[in-house]
């Protein structure tokens, strides 16, 4: 009798340890696969604006809940999941206020933002990505000539495989169209999609834009389709 309980211990203790998913990560790395098999996509937040309004969303629980904003939205016309977004890393602005790097200089400021280099400076502030396919996400005040600081234009940049975006405060808890999960869209290859006649309440694709003149945007509410998921999932393996 005791044999065969040893045994049958034995054979549970092995299959728990092969199981991949418990398999231990070396430090540093991040496993590419959740337990329930979605690729993972570490994100690190950076809040680089104190703008009063914007403080009060300058916290860890605020970006835990952006993260949950990611998985709940980032989805196929069939409302799958397509990755399992993780909080890699948070810097709060008294953190980012002390780098020595001159993206300060470059973002945040009573003028247009160059996108030309823009790259350059985030590649300097952040030189080493410490996850694989981490994306950075830079909480930050838009500026435009027209809008002055009521501006909310967001923009991803894939940077060579390096892929960040530039958020704006105002589109913080999936406030103004879709913001963080379209550009996460843009993150991994995807371009905008025209909306015909959309208006502000109609719904429409995450890539949705105005650029074609003929609609809104909408509300970027519906899914990627097969050929859209395809690009991202292409994007996604190539990225180091
Ligand atoms: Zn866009």
């Amino acid at each position: 009798m005791k044999k065969i309980l040893i045994v049958v211990t034995g054979t549970l203790l092995c299959v728990s340890c092969t199981t991949p998913d418990r398999l231990p990560v070396p430090s540093g790395e991040v496993a590419k696969v959740s337990i329930d098999g979605r690729p993972i996509v570490p994100i690190t937040f950076v809040f680089t604006t104190n703008s009063p309004e914007a403080t009060k969303f300058d916290n860890y629980q605020q970006m835990r809940k952006e993260i949950k904003i990611l998985n709940k939205y980032y989805v196929d016309d069939k409302n799958n999941k397509i990755f399992k977004f993780k909080l890699h890393r948070y810097i709060p602005y008294e953190e980012f206020s002390k780098l020595h790097c001159d993206l300060k200089q470059q973002i945040n400021q009573p003028y247009p933002i160059s996108t030309e280099t823009i790259p350059a400076s985030v590649n300097t502030c952040f030189p080493k990505r410490t996850a694989s396919k981490e994306v950075i996400i830079f909480i930050y005040d838009a500026y435009s000539t027209k809008w002055k600081f009521e501006d909310v234009t967001s923009r991803a940049f894939r940077n060579n495989g390096q892929p960040f975006i530039l958020l704006d405060w105002n589109r913080l808890n999936y406030n103004i169209q879709a913001g963080s999960v379209h550009e996460m869209g843009h993150v991994f290859g995807l371009k905008h999609v025209c909306a015909p006649n959309a208006t502000k309440r109609t719904p429409t694709n995450i890539m949705a834009s105005a650029e074609c003149k003929r609609g809104s945007g909408g509300l970027r509410n519906l899914g990627f389709t097969p050929v859209q998921l395809q690009t991202i999932i292409e994007n996604y393996q190539r990225y180091p």
